[in-house]
């Protein structure tokens, strides 16, 4: 078997919609990017392509090119999840750790794993997202961004 690490990090501010795992969160801001902006998205789909030693997203849908202006990342996730697979693996499971001090998002998190799992192809059981704060530390804690971190499991597909 494989692992896979994935990190991503987007400024927090208004006019911007709150989406993460797929999922739209009512909140007065929204992460800043080129793309939708869900860091959650992102950062299992950077754990996956580790994992398989592909590379990383921004190398896949650079932010300079404008066909993923607003893009859908979860549609980003689901050709990653893809590529993977034509690597020669099967995903296993993949778990990520989301660092935000608002919103409250445990009433989302079920959602979250159901739209993840049916992007990647496996079980919402083998998708967990947690959610905790920094404690009013940094970047996450004073709410000027959020952050996630994401590990994946892989394992050769059998022939
Ligand atoms: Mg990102």
């Amino acid at each position: 078997m494989r692992v896979g690490h994935g990190f991503d990090a987007h400024r927090l501010v208004e006019g911007r919609p709150l989406i993460l795992g797929g999922v739209r969160i009512p909140f007065e801001r929204g992460p800043l990017g080129h793309s939708d902006g869900d860091a959650l998205a992102h950062a299992i789909a950077d754990a996956l392509l580790g994992a398989a030693a592909l590379a990383d997203l921004g190398a896949r849908f650079p932010d300079s090119d404008a066909r993923w202006k607003d893009a859908d990342s979860m549609a980003l996730l689901e050709d990653c999840a893809r590529a993977v697979r034509a690597a020669g693996f099967a995903v296993g499971n993949v778990d990520a750790t989301i660092v935000v001090e608002r919103p409250k998002l445990a009433p989302f998190i079920p959602r979250m794993r159901e739209e993840i799992a049916t992007r990647l192809a496996i079980p919402a059981e083998c998708v967990n997202v947690k959610a905790k704060t920094s404690e009013g530390m940094g970047y996450t804690g004073d709410g000027a961004g959020l952050a996630v971190h994401a590990v994946a499991l892989i394992t050769p597909s059998s022939p």
